[in-house]
């Protein structure tokens, strides 16, 4: 679209956005809790749109958790019942996208958390690789000659606390012997994960460049900001893009996702993004940094409550 201006949403501007909205869609770290703490006001907040019959659903990149942990996470810090068919993680989006993608009994290597392995074992994909990698050998040259499985025919990439020189050896061992015929899917490619007091660590995005680097390939990548994670959504539920608003604390992930899917894009100031960094992309006057752009931003979802009344 044509440049925008993101305002606070407030007043009669959020009653009237909030009016129009059947379902909310919320990232979850940075926006309903940071780390195990939740947001002051979030669960509240959620408690009240709820209430008032509004469809929340749950979008986040984090692949380090199944969606029943998401479910006891949401019920542990107060916020209203959900039931894992709200919660699309990247970990249960891979396994739907390689469901469909892969022939039947086809399995996947993965680099990833013991979370996304069992989000693939729901879906009865077999898979191999989580934990930490055996060295199949004294030196690298060695390992090229240990046995693959037959069956894989996909790489999948998530967070990996146990990712390793060995594992990203065998990711290409299994992409080099399938060609094209052995896919490439990563969960998403946030760069850094913030912690408190201005720390990171890597995220997922280092781990999937690392495998694409050694494949020459590009991956699919399930996650915000590609609209497949909206797809999952809109393939579960009734959703109407023009009645649904993207909640988020990141520009590149959650609101340039939200913007693509043409739905209400509301950024909030508890995570990762600065209102400075929106000025930026705003007044830069280049149209591909438009979609970086939300229509509206708070300091907190907390500051809805006033609107939403008793
Ligand atoms: N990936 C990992 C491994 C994480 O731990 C997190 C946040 O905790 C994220 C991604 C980002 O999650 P979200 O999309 O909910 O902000
Ligand atoms: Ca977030």
């Amino acid at each position: 679209g044509g440049p925008r201006r993101c305002r606070r949403l407030e007043g009669e501007a959020a009653r009237a956005v909030l009016a129009n909205a059947d379902t909310l869609l919320f990232d979850c770290d940075g926006v309903l809790w940071r780390g195990e703490a939740a947001v002051s006001g979030a669960a509240e907040t959620l408690g009240k749109l709820a209430a008032a019959g509004k469809r929340l659903c749950y979008v986040t990149n984090n692949s380090g958790r199944t969606r029943a942990a998401y479910v006891e996470k949401l019920r542990r810090l107060g916020f209203p019942p959900a039931e894992p068919r709200h919660i699309f993680s990247s970990a249960f989006c891979a396994a739907r996208y390689l469901r469909q993608a892969l022939p039947p009994g086809a399995a996947a290597y993965v680099l990833g958390s013991p979370a996304l392995a069992a989000e693939l074992e729901a879906v009865g994909i077999p898979h191999l690789g989580t934990g930490p990698a055996a060295l199949p050998g004294p030196a690298p040259a060695d390992w090229v000659k240990a046995p693959l499985d037959p069956a894989v025919r996909a790489v999948l990439v998530g967070f990996d606390e146990h990712f390793s020189y060995a594992k990203l050896c065998q990711a290409l061992r299994y992409l080099l012997r399938g060609g094209p015929d052995c896919l490439l899917v990563g969960t998403n490619r946030d760069h850094r994960l913030p912690l408190e007091g201005g720390a990171g660590i890597p995220g997922t995005g280092c781990l999937v460049k690392a495998v694409e680097t050694a494949a020459q390939r590009e991956a699919f990548i399930v996650g915000k900001p590609n609209r497949f994670m909206f797809d999952c959504v809109a393939g579960e539920f009734p959703v109407d893009p023009a009645r649904t608003v993207m909640v988020g604390d990141r520009l590149d992930t959650d609101i340039l996702m939200g913007n693509d899917c043409g739905l209400t894009t509301l950024l909030t100031l508890t995570g990762v993004t600065a209102l400075d960094e929106v000025r930026g992309h705003q007044d830069s006057g280049c149209p591909a940094r438009q979609g970086l752009v939300p229509h509206y931003y708070v300091d907190s979802i907390a500051d809805l409550l006033p609107v939403l009344g008793e």
